[in-house]
């Protein structure tokens, strides 16, 4: 299954962040997920429950943000966004669209406690 392998490795990036930053207690974790990254969010989900049993993250919740495909289309040089199951320009139709943004999958942010401070939430960029 594509997304559990997914799940796994956002988990692996997020523990090796929590080590580096010296974090504790990891709330919220988000990523970003192209509408053409090939990535189902319900499915990633599910994924990720499964995957963080038992791991540091076991307590923590996934959000998932969609980046819409966007781009260019070379035929027509309309600035377009592309529906979920189409990659056609919805201009003129055709199929030389340049995107620029939809391939996404990445941690956006981590809501965590720092282990040396007190009960504030920190957001950490990454
Ligand atoms: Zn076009």
């Amino acid at each position: 299954m594509h997304e559990l392998s997914i799940a796994e490795s956002i988990i692996t990036a997020v523990v090796q962040e929590m080590e580096e930053q010296s974090l504790s207690s990891v709330s919220v974790i988000g990523v970003r997920i192209g509408a053409v990254s090939g990535v189902l969010p319900d499915a990633l989900l599910f994924s990720y429950e499964v995957a963080i049993g038992g791991t540091a993250l076991s307590d923590t919740k996934l959000e998932i943000e969609k980046v819409p495909a966007e781009g260019k289309c070379r035929h027509c040089e309309a600035h377009v966004r592309l529906g979920d199951c189409s990659f056609l320009c919805p201009k003129c139709g055709s199929g030389a669209v340049d995107l620029r943004s939809g391939h996404e999958l990445e941690v956006a942010y981590i809501e965590a406690e720092r282990s040396c401070e007190g009960e504030s939430d920190d957001e950490v960029e990454s």
